[in-house]
């Protein structure tokens, strides 16, 4: 099999002997499904380590955008960027650092005091919710420490494994999972790195094609890509260095065979 072939490149390929045998051309177009014919494979592991590779040219040092100088910050921060952006918390937490600046200061708040301060991240009312009564889980159940172990993040309200992921990969360095946000969800599928929905679904599956020791740096990396050329609508395919080994379904321009399964 040509490497073109394994990477999902539109260079023609030689069938394998199994696939040149019984079936005519014309009854494998039809049993085959698309991503497999031509023996491509979207999961194979060269055209998973091609994607690694030109992402590491693309964001060869990036992190969490979310301005933090703590664990407990961090947890803040990621529950403020729920359904908002990494500039409009990054406009609110300075100063809600500074006015509240440890955990045991939120948890000394009820959930309304801090509403105004986090108004316009959105949903304000639930994520003060969860800020308040992550902060006082925190300083009731763990000494006032952001636990550095999923299960117990998992206990704090507001946090699921997003954002546990997040506080366990950029403070702590551990790499218990893959973050799945948004931007992970769009370009995981329009990769075909995925065919699943379910954020935990995902997760598991990138968990399996990517190896460990890039789970932290791979989900950086692709939020950036979302943010700057992979965005949800009209992505900038033109200038995307991937351009040649991807098929969604949605792209704006294209060198490559386009695969209508593989959309966002
Ligand atoms: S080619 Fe287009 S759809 Fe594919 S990763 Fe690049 S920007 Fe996204």
């Amino acid at each position: 099999m040509s490497k073109d072939a394994r990477l999902g490149t539109d260079a023609p390929a030689r069938p394998s002997p199994s696939e040149a045998s019984a079936a005519t051309p014309k009854e494998r177009k039809k049993t085959i499904p698309q991503s497999k014919r031509k023996g491509y494979n979207p999961l194979a592991p060269e055209r998973v380590a091609e994607i690694l590779k030109r992402l590491d040219q693309l964001y060869p040092a990036v992190t969490c955008a979310l301005t933090h100088a703590s664990a407990w910050e961090l947890v803040v921060a990621t529950i403020l960027s729920a359904q908002s952006t990494d500039v409009n918390v990054n406009k609110v937490t300075p100063e809600l650092f500074r006015k509240y600046p440890t955990v045991q200061a939120f948890a000394a708040l009820t959930p309304e005091q801090l509403e105004p301060d986090v108004r316009s991240t959105g949903f304000f009312r639930n994520k003060s919710r969860s800020v308040v009564g992550a902060a006082k889980r925190i300083v009731a159940e763990f000494g006032g420490q952001v636990p550095d172990d999923i299960e117990k993040l998992l206990t704090l309200p507001g946090v699921a494994r997003k954002t546990a992921n997040v506080v366990l990969g950029t403070w702590f360095k551990k790499a218990v999972g893959v973050v799945v946000d948004t931007h992970v969800h769009r370009i995981s599928r329009r990769l075909e790195l995925t065919a699943n929905d379910d954020p935990q679904k995902i997760e598991r599956d990138l968990m399996r094609i990517i190896p460990r020791d890039r789970w932290i740096l791979f989900s950086h990396q692709i939020i950036w890509h979302g943010r700057g050329l992979c965005i949800a609508r009209k992505p900038k395919c033109a200038d995307c260095a991937l351009e040649n080994i991807c098929h969604a379904g949605d792209k704006t321009w294209s060198t490559v065979e386009i695969h209508k399964n593989a959309k966002a």
